[in-house]
C-alpha cells in the first residue's frame, strides 16, 4: 500500500487530469481510502490549499527551496524557459513550452509535472491495490479535486466501475454542478458526499471564491431533500475555516442556522492549512492579501468556531 501515481500517455484519454491517486488516507472519508484528485475547479477560493489544481490543464511546478542551481536541466530547455543567471537558476515560465523533458534530468525533484493523462481503467487498476485494506477498514475510494463534478461522465464512469467492484465511494464537492445530471450520472454510484459550505453571503462568496452562493445553496437544498431517503451520513456538509473570511462569527452562524433549518444535525469544520503558501509559490505565484495567514488556528479560536455550530444543535 502507498502513494501512486500513474502515467499512461500511451493509453486513450477520456476525461480530466489527474494530479494524484493517494494511497492509505484516513482524512477523506471513513476508513483507509485512496483519494483521487482531479485537475480543474470552477471556483477560484482566495485560500485554495490546493492551487495546482485550479487550472485544468498542465502545469510545470518549481520549488526554488531545493534547487542546487546546478543548471543541468538548463540543456534540455530548448525554448530557454530555464538558464543560469549569477550561477542561479532562473525559470521564465512565459517561455516554458511545458513539454517537460526538464523534469527527468533534476537530480533534487525541483521541478515536477502537475496533471497526467489515466484512464478510468488505470485509475481502477491502481486504487485495486488497496482493496484488502478498504475492506478491513469500512474505507474505500474518495474522488476529490479541483472539482470532480466538473467532470460528470468520466466521474460516472469511473464510480461505476468501482461500484461493480464492491468499493465504497465518496465525491467531495463545492457544489457547483448541473443537478439534472449529476441525478442521472453520478447519484447511483456514490455512498456518501462530502460537500463544502464556504460562504453563504453571496457577494462575499463571489469576492472570495469567484462564485456566488446561490447555485452552491440551491444544489445541497436539493440533495439534502435526495438524503433524507438515504443513510444519516449520506449528505456531509463542511466549512474550511479561513482566517478573517469564512470563521467570522456572521458566516459561522449563518451556515449553523441553514443546516439547522434543514434539521441537519452533523457538519465538519476543517481547519486552516497554512502550507497552500508553499504550494502557490511552485506556480509562480504570489499570496493574495485577502488570505496571508501563515499561522496554525489557535485551538481556542476552533472550539469557539465549533461551538457556533454546536450551540444550534449540530455536532462537529
Ligand atoms: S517544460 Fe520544457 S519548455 Fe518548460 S522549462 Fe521544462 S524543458 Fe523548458
Ligand atoms: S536540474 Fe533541478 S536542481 Fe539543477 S538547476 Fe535545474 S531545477 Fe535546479
Amino acid at each position: 500500500m502507498g502513494n501512486y501515481i500513474q502515467d499512461k500517455e500511451s493509453q486513450r484519454v477520456t476525461g480530466p487530469l489527474v494530479l494524484e491517486v493517494r494511497g492509505n488516507s484516513l482524512d477523506d472519508g471513513p476508513g483507509i481510502r485512496s483519494v483521487l484528485f482531479m485537475k480543474g475547479c470552477p471556483l477560484s477560493c482566495v485560500w485554495c490549499h490546493n492551487p495546482e489544481s485550479k487550472n485544468p490543464g498542465p502545469e510545470l511546478l518549481f520549488d526554488a527551496s531545493v534547487c542546487l542551481s546546478c543548471g543541468t536541466c538548463t540543456k534540455s530547455c530548448e525554448s530557454g524557459a530555464l538558464y543560469l543567471k549569477k550561477k542561479q537558476l532562473i525559470f521564465d515560465r512565459s517561455k516554458c513550452n511545458l513539454c517537460f523533458s526538464c523534469i527527468d534530468l533534476c537530480p533534487s525533484g525541483a521541478l515536477e509535472r502537475a496533471g497526467k493523462s489515466m484512464t478510468v481503467d488505470a485509475i481502477i487498476d491502481a486504487v485495486m491495490k488497496d482493496k484488502p485494506f478498504y475492506d478491513t477498514s469500512g474505507g474505500g475510494v474518495t474522488l476529490s479535486g479541483g472539482e470532480p463534478l466538473m467532470f460528470m461522465d468520466f466521474a460516472s464512469e469511473l464510480l461505476a466501475g468501482l461500484k461493480k467492484k464492491g468499493v465504497h465511494t465518496i465525491v467531495e464537492t463545492c457544489g457547483i454542478f448541473k443537478f439534472e445530471r449529476f441525478m442521472e450520472l453520478v447519484l447511483p454510484y456514490i455512498d456518501m458526499i462530502y460537500y463544502d459550505i464556504k460562504i453563504m453571503d453571496a457577494l462575499l462568496s463571489e469576492r472570495y471564491t469567484g462564485v456566488k452562493s446561490d447555485l452552491i445553496l440551491a444544489n445541497f437544498r436539493a440533495l439534502h431533500e435526495l438524503s433524507l431517503k438515504k443513510s444519516p451520513n449520506y449528505l456531509l456538509p463542511r466549512t474550511p475555516l479561513i482566517p478573517g473570511i469564512t470563521d467570522t462569527d456572521e458566516n459561522l452562524s449563518a451556515i449553523a442556522e441553514f443546516l439547522s433549518s434543514l434539521g441537519i444535525k452533523k457538519a465538519a469544520l476543517l481547519e486552516y492549512n497554512p502550507l497552500w503558501h508553499a504550494k502557490l509559490n511552485k506556480l509562480g505565484k504570489d499570496v493574495q492579501d485577502a488570505s496571508k495567514s501563515r499561522e496554525w488556528m489557535d485551538k481556542k479560536h476552533v472550539a469557539h468556531c465549533k461551538e457556533i455550530f454546536i450551540s444550534a444543535g449540530i455536532s462537529v
